[in-house]
C-alpha cells in the first residue's frame, strides 16, 4: 500500500469531517504505509464564511503529540496545506521555517481573488481562459514562494465547473503549463497528483477523469521526476482513494515513485 500525502481532519480544517482517531483506524485497517495530515491554512482568505481559515500552528504542534502515540507503528507525517494569495509568499517562506513540519503542500485555491467553490461565476468565462489563467497563477506561485514541497491539486480550477467536458489539458494553455512545470523541475518540488479530482470527474459521469496525459508527458520530458498521490480526504471513507489505478497510470509514464516528506526531505516510495 501506499502513503497517502494530503489529508484533512477537523480539529484544524474547518471542512474536514474526520477526528485524528477516525483517521488513523482508517488507515490502518487498510494497512496504509502512512499518512500526511495537511491541514487548511488561508492566509487573509477573502470570504467569511464563519469559521477561520487559519489555525494556531503553536496548537497544532501540541496537541498532534497524542495523534502520533495514538498511531504508534503508523508513520503519521505533520503537514500543512497553504492557501496561496501573491502578496503572502514572503509570509509563509519565514513562517515554515519556524517549525518543524513533514511537509508543505501549496495550493491555489482562489481565481480572481475568489474560491469557485462559493463563486461559480467564473465558469461563466471562456473555459480555455478561466484555465489558462489560473495555471498562470499556479506558475507564479510555483515562481514566487520558496519554501514548500508540494504543488496542490493543479486542477482544482475544473472541479466546479458545469462544463461536458471540463478536464484541465496542457494544449489549453501549454506556455503557462511549461513555467509551472519547469519551475517544480528548477526547485526540486513535487506535482500533487489528486485522486479526489479524479474521483469528482467520475461522479460527474465524465469518462475523461484522469490526468492529462500530456502535461504527464510534458513533465517527465522537462525532468520532473517527483510526483505525489493525495486522495484530500476530508473524511475516512476516500483514504488512498484510487491510488492503485492511478499509480499504474502514472507509471506508464515513466514514473517509479510515490514522494512523500519526512522533516521537509522527499523521499519515494514504489508506485507499482
Ligand atoms: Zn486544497
Ligand atoms: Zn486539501
Amino acid at each position: 500500500m501506499y502513503t497517502d500525502t494530503h489529508n484533512h481532519t477537523k480539529h484544524f480544517s474547518s471542512d474536514a469531517r474526520m477526528t485524528y482517531i477516525e483517521l488513523i483506524d482508517a488507515c490502518k485497517k487498510q494497512e496504509m504505509r502512512g499518512v500526511a495530515v495537511t491541514e487548511h491554512y488561508e492566509g487573509d482568505y477573502p470570504h467569511d464564511i464563519g469559521e477561520p481559515q487559519v489555525f494556531d500552528i503553536d496548537r497544532y504542534f501540541e496537541e498532534t503529540k497524542a495523534w502520533l502515540e495514538y498511531a504508534g507503528d503508523l508513520p503519521l507525517y505533520r503537514g500543512i496545506e497553504l492557501g496561496y494569495q501573491k502578496h503572502l509568499c514572503a509570509f509563509y517562506d519565514d513562517l515554515m521555517d519556524k517549525y518543524p513540519f513533514d511537509e508543505v503542500i501549496l495550493s491555489n485555491h482562489l481565481y480572481k481573488g475568489k474560491d469557485p467553490y462559493f463563486f461559480r461565476d467564473c465558469y461563466k468565462e471562456d473555459k480555455n481562459t478561466v484555465y489558462t489563467r489560473y495555471i498562470e497563477e499556479l506558475a507564479d506561485m510555483a515562481e514566487l514562494c520558496n519554501n514548500y514541497d508540494i504543488i496542490g491539486h493543479f486542477d482544482y480550477i475544473n472541479r466546479y465547473s458545469e462544463d461536458p467536458n471540463p478536464q484541465i489539458k496542457y494544449a489549453q494553455c501549454p506556455e503557462s503549463f511549461d513555467r509551472l512545470l519547469k519551475a517544480i523541475v528548477a526547485k526540486d518540488k513535487t506535482l500533487e497528483i489528486n485522486t479526489k479530482s479524479v474521483f469528482k470527474m467520475r461522479q460527474k459521469g465524465i469518462e475523461d477523469s484522469l490526468p492529462d496525459p500530456e502535461i504527464l508527458n510534458r513533465y517527465y520530458e522537462l525532468g520532473g521526476r517527483n510526483i505525489s498521490l493525495g486522495s484530500d480526504s476530508h473524511d475516512d471513507t476516500t483514504l488512498c482513494l484510487l491510488f492503485p489505478e492511478v499509480a499504474a497510470y502514472l507509471s506508464k509514464f515513466g514514473f517509479t515513485e510515490n514522494s512523500y516528506y519526512v522533516g521537509r526531505k522527499r523521499h519515494g516510495e514504489p508506485l507499482v
